[in-house]
């Protein structure tokens, strides 16, 4: 008799069932999406807030990391040696200052800024998990499709792992930062002539083809470490669940992740009742939005076009995982414009905490749900930041010159010349008229 496994993954297409251990990450049968399935009876007894409180003065790994805090959630039963972490998570959780505040109009808004991972965004949470899974069974190489943070992400954990990362980007617009630090920490960088949906594709097929691992968040074992945003949020808050959780929607890995993570501690009694999700999308990047729109009657996918690179994505991947979230949780989609998302970022940047364009498609979401009354200004609101205000230094710069192409600087700051006279100094002072270039 083998004893009944703590957790398996099973496919969310045809609940064909496989071995956390087996070297999959899509249904080996029909080739569906898999789901890490934890059995929450014999969980219980392993789980309680007291214990995930009690790792938060941890200084050493793995458990001084805000993902393997809560690690009977996400891998139960890991050896902690076999953990390969950069003590991810632990990131801010900040009240938002009242300028924000009034312009978005929420009476209570907090931001959890993810930017503040290692590699400057989320994906850290996820590949923290999945790097752990393709080391434990023996990978060499790893593969993935990306933007731009999940290839940031990806390299410094391959090379961490002391195996051989590799990165298919889209032809065009990879943000600056993301690309510096691929290249920086060894991976293979590869450019596709195609958009982001077709480099996946490819990655799709060639890793069961080639023997190499795929870390897009496709793979399960991501989804379990970016589930941790929602509980350590939580914990932040002493476990006072908010009254909405809003974030952006890509490929739509981390939205598939807040419900899963919400529903599991939702019925281990961790928490007494579910926030509700936003997931807002750029509009020129909104699949999941039309689809939502029209009670999912069909499922949409797009050309993407967006200043938003990080969601410019047409054929999310974890569309089905992401539709239960708002099952789950009573959730809701939303879009918003370049211009709204760009307008968002200023001010967030301005507030003095920052973020790179993707992420302000959060706030610009809380704003424009509180406009239309799906969201009340007095309700308690999370909106999560997700990737750091020096990934895509282009953008910024270019909307403070006024030289994003179609869209307007609303909040512009000017860079200001002078000569190098006290004269001029004086004259700025005073707040007298110097050039701006
Ligand atoms: C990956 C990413 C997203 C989108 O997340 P999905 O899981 O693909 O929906 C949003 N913002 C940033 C900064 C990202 O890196
Ligand atoms: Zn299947």
């Amino acid at each position: 008799m083998t004893q009944k496994p703590m957790s398996v993954l099973r496919c969310m297409e045809c609940g064909h069932t496989h071995d956390l251990n087996d070297p999959v990450y899509v249904c080996g049968k029909c080739g569906g999406l898999l789901d890490v399935v934890h059995d929450l009876e014999l969980l219980q007894p392993l789980v309680s807030k007291a214990l995930f409180d009690s790792r938060l003065g941890e200084v050493e790994p793995p458990y001084n990391s805000g993902v393997w805090r809560f690690k009977e959630l996400v891998f139960p039963g890991i050896a902690d040696e076999a953990i390969i972490t950069r003590g991810e998570g632990n990131t801010g959780l900040y009240r938002v200052p009242p300028k924000l505040a009034s312009w978005v109009g929420a009476e209570r808004l907090s931001l959890k800024h993810e930017g503040e991972n290692p590699t400057g965004s989320f994906k850290d949470r996820g590949m923290t998990g999945g790097i752990t899974h393709a080391i434990l069974v023996k990978a060499t190489a790893v593969l993935c499709a990306s933007t731009g943070n999940t290839s940031a992400s990806m390299a410094s954990y391959a090379a961490l792992a002391g195996v051989q990362g590799l990165v298919f980007f889209p032809d065009g617009n990879v943000a600056a930062g993301k690309l510096a630090q691929s290249i920086a920490y060894g991976a293979i960088n590869v450019r596709v002539r195609g958009d982001f949906d077709a480099s996946l594709s490819l990655v799709r097929q060639a890793c069961p083809e080639f023997g190499i691992y795929l870390l897009n968040s496709v793979n399960p074992f991501r989804l379990e470490g970016q589930k941790t945003i929602v509980l350590e949020l939580l914990q932040q808050r002493k476990w006072r669940v908010p009254d909405w959780i809003v974030l952006p929607g890509g490929n739509l890995g981390n939205s598939s992740a807040f419900g899963k993570g919400l529903y599991e501690l939702h019925q281990l009694g961790l928490i007494d009742r579910m926030p509700r999700i936003a997931v807002i999308q750029a509009e020129g990047a909104s699949p999941f939005y039309q689809s939502y729109v029209e009670g999912f009657k069909e499922r949409h996918s797009m050309k993407a076009h967006t200043i938003a690179t990080a969601i410019k994505i047409g054929n999310p991947a974890s569309f089905i995982k992401a539709k239960r979230t708002l099952d789950y949780t009573n959730g809701v989609v939303e879009s918003v414009s370049d211009q709204e998302i760009v307008d968002a970022k200023a001010m967030v940047d301005q507030a003095g905490i920052g973020c790179e364009p993707a992420s302000a498609a959060s706030v610009a979401g809380v704003r424009k749900l509180i406009e239309k009354g799906v969201i009340d200004k007095s309700e308690d609101v999370v909106a999560i930041l997700t990737g750091h205000v020096l990934k895509d230094p282009d953008t910024v710069i270019n909307y403070h010159e006024e030289k994003l192409e179609g869209l307007t600087s609303t909040y512009a700051n000017h860079q200001r010349i002078i000569d190098p006279t006290l004269e001029s100094v004086e004259a700025l002072i005073r707040g007298e008229k110097v050039s701006i270039h």
